[in-house]
């Protein structure tokens, strides 16, 4: 488990990360989502104690990352996939790692199995391609068989095959009650790969639950209504207290979905023209949910209904 709680990052006159607290849960796969600059890698990188939190804390299986005793084998991480040391292969490089760290020499060779490098193994990590090299990013984070993964946006620059490779490996160590905790820019990318989701902008959180939930909040964006009574519709909305906007002729009801609204309609006696429901994109929604984060976060808004 990752806990985090009011951590704050600032860098000179940037506030990188900001008040941020969420939780990802052991066996499951947490989808650190945001637009770049967002913060994901200054938190991932306080998550492994490589920056120093301004305020807040954080902590990994409830220790801060330096009380850990056995760092490599609680949390393992993938950082910066193009990291290697050019002149050794694979395999010495993983285990002149298990080496530093207690692990024996054979679970370098299983991991490289793990990862499909193993028929690579003897090969210059400096003649690896950016695939071959999220590989061996990969093979380095479960070296220590650790119960806490971090990926810092794995899938940039893979081709789809190691896209889904990548997808099946993070599922299958979440079953096997891991936490996994993995970046990314992409909202449909973490629709098919995360479970619960931590969505922040400008180092703000902005929404923290399950993808499913996540889908279900932002995926109704309001129903669309035409009526020839529109004072008379105005007025019952407002009674409700339902939130409304004026386009073209036409009422946006936000908060209210069609069924609700169309008894409404006719318990007010306005007729109905149209009476349309406005879903958006999962995508538009996820944009226009981290424009606004400075403005408000999406617990507000629900709040405000
Ligand atoms: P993300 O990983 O979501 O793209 P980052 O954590 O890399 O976001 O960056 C968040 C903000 O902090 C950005 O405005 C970035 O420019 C700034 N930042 C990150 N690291 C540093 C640093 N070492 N020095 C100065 N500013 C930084
Ligand atoms: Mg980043």
């Amino acid at each position: 488990m990752i806990e985090a709680r009011g951590l704050t990052k600032r860098y000179g006159r940037t506030v990188a990360v900001n008040g941020l607290t969420f939780t990802a849960r052991a066996g499951r796969v947490t989808g650190f989502l945001g637009p770049n600059g967002a913060g994901k890698s200054t938190t991932m990188r306080m998550v492994l104690g490589l920056d120093t939190p301004d305020a807040g804390d954080v902590l990994v299986d409830g220790e801060p990352y330096r009380r850990l005793r056995d760092p490599l084998r609680t949390v393992g991480a993938m950082l910066d996939a193009t990291w290697r040391h050019p002149g050794r292969s694979a395999r010495e490089h993983l285990r002149w790692l298990a080496a530093s760290n207690g692990i024996p020499d054979r679970r370098a060779d299983e991991v490289l199995t793990l990862v499909g490098l193993d028929t690579v193994a003897k090969k210059r990590a400096g003649q690896f391609s950016l695939g071959m090299l999220q590989r061996l990013g990969i093979a380095t984070a479960l070296l220590g068989d650790p119960r806490v993964l971090l990926f810092d946006e794995p899938v940039n620059g893979l081709d789809p095959e190691g896209i889904v490779w990548i997808r099946r490996l993070m599922h299958a160590l979440a079953a096997e009650g891991r936490t996994v905790f993995v970046s990314s820019h992409l909202l449909p990318e973490m629709a098919q790969t995360a479970q619960d989701l931590v969505v922040i902008g400008r180092g703000r959180l902005i929404y923290q639950g399950t993808m499913e939930e996540f889908v279900a909040r932002t995926s109704e964006h309001g129903v669309r209504v035409r009526t020839p009574h529109a004072e008379a519709l105005r007025t019952a909305l407002g009674e409700r207290g339902a939130q409304f906007t004026e386009h073209d002729g036409a009422l946006v009801v936000s908060g209210m979905d069609s069924d609700a609204l169309g008894e409404l309609a006719f318990t007010a006696g306005a007729t109905l023209h149209e009476l349309s429901p406005i879903t958006g994109s999962l995508e538009r929604a996820y944009l226009e949910l981290t424009r606004e984060a400075t403005e408000f976060t999406m617990e507000q808004q629900g709040a405000a209904r």
